[in-house]
């Protein structure tokens, strides 16, 4: 069993710390926030106060934090984890940041005599509770190696996408879809509505029909065909909105940088720019429904 540092302890590091300490692990954890910090220790693992404590000792250090700014403070600051960490130590970012940061900072690490992977994850609070994470993981097979084992005790599928920053690339081109299809599934259920056909019916023949997809079948938009779906609990997330446009965000300008055309992704953006207008960010990204039906 390791000893494992872990940097951001929100709404999903702290159920994955839960997971860890429950396959045996010992955590030492840092988060700006007290109240983070006492969770950590309710949980049954040691609550540090800076980063130096962090990696004293760990030899994989996990980070879950917001955006790519806290990531480059975290991992390059001057007393950042790079610049503290043993050489060998392995490290594993499950944020979802921007390609370019994630191969910025893994090359940081690479010179430090370190391994690093951009791991981050898609499955939701209720994935990092059930330790049923997907990772998808982008380093050197060395440092894919060193990360499995700790990722394995979060996570039920662990992809290894392929070099520095591969990870955040399969992350962000997954989400842009997910979106697009998201939006297609409520102008299609918006569309039967108003020409009387029945979602439950819409629902039995598109789910079986050419138009499957997750966004239909798993996690239908409107209310009825999918009972356990968001939109059976007035769009209680889930998967907020707020994140899924941040994740959009980011593939915009990753889009951007390599010249991919992407119009479907810059709508998507737009349509989740207006959701946040409307003040429902914090709402499930399928109630996208609702701003398509002119219900926000
Ligand atoms: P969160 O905001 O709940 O948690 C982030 C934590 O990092 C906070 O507790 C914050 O205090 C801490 N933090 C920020 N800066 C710090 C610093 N400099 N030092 C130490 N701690 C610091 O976020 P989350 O929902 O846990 O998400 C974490 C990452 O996972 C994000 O990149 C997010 O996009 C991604 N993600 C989230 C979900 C989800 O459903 N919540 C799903 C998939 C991926």
């Amino acid at each position: 069993m390791a000893m494992i540092g872990f940097v951001g302890l929100g709404n999903m590091g702290l159920p994955m710390v839960r997971n860890l300490l429950d396959a045996g692990h010992e955590v030492r954890g840092f988060d700006l926030s007290e109240v983070a910090r006492g969770a950590l220790a309710e949980a049954g693992g040691t609550p540090v106060a800076a980063l130096d404590e962090v990696v004293a000792g760990a030899e994989v250090v996990v980070t879950a934090l917001p955006a790519a700014a806290h990531v480059r403070t975290v991992y390059q600051g001057d007393d950042g984890l790079l610049a503290r960490a043993a050489t060998g130590t392995a490290f594993i970012d499950c944020s979802t940041i921007d390609v370019a940061t994630a191969r910025d900072v893994i090359a940081d690490a690479d010179a430090a005599g370190n391994l690093m992977v951009d791991s981050p994850m898609s499955g939701g609070v209720g994935g990092a509770e059930a330790g049923t994470l997907t990772f998808m993981v982008g380093g050197s097979e060395a440092a894919f190696a060193a990360a499995r084992p700790v990722l394995e005790a979060m996570g039920k599928n662990i992809f290894h996408a392929g070099d520095a920053g591969a990870g955040c690339a399969a992350k962000i081109c997954n989400n842009m879809m997910l979106a697009i299809q998201m939006i297609a599934v409520s102008e299609g259920f918006n569309l039967a509505e108003r020409l009387g056909l029945a979602a439950d019916k819409l629902y039995e023949i598109s789910s079986t029909a050419t138009a499957r997809c997750w966004s239909l079948n798993d996690y239908c938009p409107a209310p009825g065909p999918v009972p356990a779906s968001p939109a059976n609990r007035d769009y209680q997330p889930g998967f907020a909105a707020a994140l899924m446009l941040k994740d959009l965000r980011i593939a915009m300008e990753a889009a951007q940088g390599v010249g991919a055309h992407t119009p479907l992704g810059a709508h998507a953006t737009q349509f989740y720019s207006l959701m946040d207008l409307a003040g429902q960010a914090d709402r499930d990204f399928s109630g996208i429904i609702k701003l398509l039906r002119g219900e926000l």
